[in-house]
């Protein structure tokens, strides 16, 4: 699941990370557990438009014992909008700030949920505040906004906590420079640069996890350098923190096979024991300027729920796509659900009957029903997974016949990561297709989006089956490899040879 909350047009205060439909098996995980619901969010605040100028903004933070209060100060140059606040539901927590006027600090009183300091726009300014981070976390109790995990460790994104000219937008940077205590850990998805960190402006309201208090923390490299940056929560789980780390580079490698390297430099992946339950009960991902998961697992996870698991690999997909606006959600959730178990496959862990019949039992979910839309104005969750999913597996097989097997849905996705589309960059609908249109040589992402975005476009699923030889009999799915595309049916699985007409060469940027 990808906590996209998407920006729409104009919209500067964003709600909390959205769990749009939320992935089936996941979403019921997680209303079973009860650590918070799969309902969609709040209605964002009335949106306004506006930009502040490109001026870098500086945050200081140093966390107090425990981390459970945060001492930060910023500085905002001039021009800066003058309106200062932090995403919604943070306010409450924002507590004594204050502007810096010739060497005294003056007390600044908040108006409805925002703060007014004139001297941001008119000369720049510096003021400072605390945030009340282990309240935030009990009142609100939710790893998208806040959460505390065994009283001790504080899951938190920075959007809650940074304040902020809510009506800046554009090019700007921030700098935040952390300290804590010792015995406190500070962890988080933001991208390292020296001793700080440092990402957009436009980052900061979808900005990654990030979390202070008693975590414990480790890193894996991967093969090709990349790193992922584990945070236990406090609490032990079935298996120990040495075997999490092994399965979770295992998996990292796999997802690595697919997209020709792990899609980030760097990944934090903080994971939080939950009571009395089992597996890998959820996971969900943040990006913008870094790129993170949160994993839930199960106290009493044992070695087969590790075999088992799908969650891994379905967040760590989203790594490897760019943030798109809200509206195209079922893009990014139909290529996780779709390439999760085929990333699975092509490592061993799950053989080809299975992905067939799940694919043939449940992408009927994702078809129009009566009064639907196009994908695009849809956002219910079966069109969002299996609708998605439909979308990518017609991409995959009308690429591959265009190409006579040559290329795939796979060389469009790394073609749109080699461009730079991971999940710390937002991008739109258009130059995402496009790079992957690029990286394959034929328009089939661009005309299939413009097939189906905005109407409902019924898709012949039994048809579609019948070409490839896919058909479910007692349960189980049987093959025919006499059916006309059986070939392309071989190659998503990974086991086909690339035969068929000579694909023209095709240039990838
Ligand atoms: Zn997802």
């Amino acid at each position: 699941m990808k906590a996209a909350r998407g920006r729409v047009a104009g919209e500067r205060k964003p709600a909390r990370g959205r769990v749009a439909g939320a992935c089936a098996r996941a979403c019921r995980a997680f209303a079973l557990v009860g650590v918070a619901s799969c309902a969609g969010a709040p209605p964002a605040k009335p949106a306004a438009s506006g930009s502040g100028g490109a001026a870098e903004w500086r945050f200081r933070v140093e966390a107090g014992p425990g981390g459970r209060d945060l001492a930060i100060e910023a500085e905002f140059g001039r021009g800066s909008p003058e309106e200062l606040s932090v995403s919604d539901e943070g306010e409450p927590f924002v507590r004594g700030v204050e502007v810096e006027r010739q060497g005294a600090w003056i007390a600044v009183a908040p108006r409805g949920t925002s703060w007014f300091v004139p001297a941001c726009a008119a000369r720049g300014c510096r003021v400072r505040y605390r945030f009340a981070l282990a309240e935030a976390a009990e009142a609100l109790d939710d790893f998208d906004r806040a959460e505390a995990f065994g009283g001790e460790a504080f899951v938190s994104p920075p959007s809650m906590w940074l304040l902020r000219p809510i009506t800046a937008a554009g090019p700007g940077r921030v700098r935040m420079h952390v300290t804590t205590p010792p015995g406190v850990e500070f962890v988080t998805g933001l991208r390292p640069d020296g001793d700080s960190f440092s990402f957009g402006v436009n980052d900061v309201e979808d900005s990654p996890y990030s979390g202070f208090g008693r975590f414990r923390v480790r890193e894996v490299g991967l093969e090709g350098g990349e790193r992922l940056a584990l945070a236990f929560a406090p609490g032990a789980f079935g298996a120990d923190d040495d075997r999490i780390a092994s399965f979770l580079a295992a998996r990292a490698a796999a997802v690595a096979t697919f997209y020709g390297r792990f899609p980030v430099e760097r990944a934090l992946v903080v994971l939080v024991p939950v009571a009395r339950r089992r597996g890998v009960l959820f996971g969900k991902v943040r990006g913008n300027g870094g790129a993170s998961i949160v994993l839930l697992l199960g106290k009493t996870l044992r070695e087969d729920d590790l075999q088992s698991d799908w969650v891994a690999v379905h967040e760590m997909i989203h790594l490897g796509f760019p943030w798109l606006p809200r509206r195209h959600l079922w893009l990014e959730e139909g290529l996780a659900t779709y390439v999760e178990p085929l990333i699975r496959l092509r490592a061993g862990l799950v053989d080809e009957e299975q992905v067939w019949r799940e694919f043939f039992e449940r992408m009927p979910q994702g078809l129009p029903r009566e009064g639907d839309q196009g994908l695009d104005r849809t956002p219910t969750w079966g069109r969002t997974y299996w609708g998605g999913a439909i979308f990518c597996l017609l991409a995959d097989v009308e690429i591959r016949k265009r190409t006579g097997g040559a290329r795939s849905l796979q060389d469009a996705l790394r073609g749109v990561l080699r461009a730079g589309g991971d999940a710390s960059a937002h991008w739109g609908i258009d130059e995402t297709l496009a790079a992957g249109d690029a990286a394959v040589g034929v328009p089939v992402l661009r005309e299939l989006y413009a097939a189906m975005a905005e109407r409902p476009a019924p898709v012949d699923l039994p048809r579609l089956w019948r070409e490839l030889g896919v058909r479910v009999e007692g349960g189980r799915a049987r093959f025919d490899d006499a059916a006309p595309f059986a070939s392309v049916r071989a190659g998503i699985a990974g086991s086909g040879r690339k035969d068929g007409p000579k694909a023209p060469q095709v240039s990838s940027e």
